[in-house]
């Protein structure tokens, strides 16, 4: 009950994260619209925009590899064997 609450608030957090950096890109492309047109500013937004991506997706995968298996998205139970030693007992 505690861990999926924990889950929950980290998926909150980093969806709130996600607005929050297509805001700030979208406030770097209107910011290189005067220098550039804005195809290229459009350009280098989507391409900074899919590196941090890029760079928070290995970071969560290392922190996957931290935890171990991982754990359920649905109960936040261990991950063991691939499966969830909450929701998967048969
Ligand atoms: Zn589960």
């Amino acid at each position: 009950m505690f861990l999926s609450i924990q889950v929950n608030l980290f998926l909150l957090k980093f969806e709130r994260r996600d607005i929050i950096l297509i805001v700030g890109l979208l406030l770097l492309m209107i910011g290189l619209i005067p220098f550039m047109t804005p195809v290229y500013a459009a350009i280098i937004v989507i391409g900074v925009y899919f590196l941090i991506k890029f760079y928070v997706g290995r970071k969560s995968q290392l922190i996957k590899q931290d935890v171990g298996e991982g754990i359920c998205m649905e109960c936040g139970s261990k991950i063991i064997d691939k499966k969830c030693s909450n929701c998967d007992i048969l």
